[in-house]
């Protein structure tokens, strides 16, 4: 088979150490794609790139339009954009899918029966960083939310479901507070569901949405939200799920995609080799599907499953008993493909 030429930064923190383990994956999986490796992130910063992302890298990006990307550290304080948000209104990545689902009794978890998917938006709501200093005492932050923008991640968002033979979408949002703002998106979810009678619908204020997934993401199937909310509802459902770890997410627009691990670049446990690929490499298996090389999603997937099945644990999931490494983890899934 041909080889599709894919974009990979390696990141910054954990970020080398964990590509490095989806490589070996991929590589003795024998998944048909050709790296082509870009520095961007905390190197490119210091240089003076103040995205992070040099113009070299573009050059890689908007030709092989995939990108597998590890986590990225973002300086602290001003001048420094974030990369993430940079790659991610540059490519046009308006939908972010992240599948959280449970992998008890081999990953323990107090919700055997979660398996939903947030799709969080992805260019707009507070995300746009445009952050202005009144005066020396007050800051103003914008909160962006458009008609287009909402009806293209929602309708991405019933068609998924339809797609993968899920039956409800959620829409969450705070729109008793921010009336116009979070009140377009539910107007527009509202207006979309009748696109789609026969899905199941419902609506909740972040609050108690996030709290209900926090409590019983068993009830939930797929969840949409603006930016922020969906950041922060996908690190919980990963986190309960078992670990942040584990989740991985696909950043999809009209031409070009984006796969990487929910999580960051961990800079507690940098260094160490003992963070867990999974969620990069559930990315990468996202990616697979992407590029139609389905069958090489399912053997590395079945492979990665076997190897937890088999008792071999990060950290992360082991929680205090018998670990292995990032590398012996990659290894366990190549000797099970
Ligand atoms: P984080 O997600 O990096 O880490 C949170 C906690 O989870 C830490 O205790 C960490 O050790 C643990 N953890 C995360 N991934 C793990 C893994 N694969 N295996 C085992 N344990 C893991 O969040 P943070 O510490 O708030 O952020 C660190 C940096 O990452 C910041 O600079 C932030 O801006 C950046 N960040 C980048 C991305 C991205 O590139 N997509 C996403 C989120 C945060």
């Amino acid at each position: 088979m041909k080889k599709t030429p894919i974009t990979v930064a390696r990141g910054d923190g954990i970020g080398p150490e964990i590509m490095d383990a989806v490589l070996h994956i991929l590589e003795k999986a024998e998944a048909a794609v050709e790296p082509e490796f870009i520095e961007i992130g905390k190197d490119a910063y210091l240089e003076g790139w103040s995205t992070g992302v040099p113009d070299s890298a573009w050059e890689s990006l908007l030709r092989t339009k995939v990108f597998l990307k590890a986590p990225i550290t973002t300086p602290q304080g001003g001048g420094y954009k974030s990369l993430n948000v940079t790659i991610r209104s540059s490519l046009g990545l308006y939908a972010n899918i992240r599948p959280t689902l449970s992998y008890a009794p081999h990953v323990k978890t107090n919700h055997p029966d979660m398996d939903l998917v947030i799709i969080r938006e992805n260019e707009e709501d507070l995300y746009t960083g445009i952050e202005y200093q009144q005066t020396p005492e007050v800051v103003q932050s914008l909160k962006i939310i458009t008609r287009p923008g909402s009806e293209r991640l929602i309708r991405h968002a019933f068609e998924y479901a339809k797609e993968h033979n899920r039956s409800k979408v959620t829409c969450v949002t705070k729109d008793n507070i921010m009336k116009r703002t979070d009140g377009l998106f539910h107007q527009v979810f509202n207006e979309i569901a009748e696109e789609y009678k026969d899905m199941e619908t419902d609506h909740w204020i972040v609050d108690i949405g996030l709290a209900k997934i926090a409590d019983s993401p068993e009830q939930f199937d797929v969840v949409v939200m603006p930016n922020l909310y969906g950041d922060i509802g996908s690190d919980i459902a990963s986190q309960i799920s078992g670990s942040v770890g584990l989740g991985g997410s696909a950043n999809i627009g009209d031409e070009n995609a984006m796969f990487e691990a929910i999580h960051g670049s961990a800079p507690d446990i940098a260094g160490q080799g003992i963070a867990n690929p999974s969620g990069l490499l559930h990315g990468a298996i996202q990616m697979l599907v992407h590029i139609n090389q389905p069958e090489t999603a399912s053997l590395i997937h079945n492979a990665w499953f076997k190897t937890l099945e088999d008792g071999v644990y990060t950290g992360d999931i082991a929680k205090g008993s018998a670990s292995v490494s990032t590398l012996e983890f990659a290894e366990a899934v190549v000797e099970r493909l």
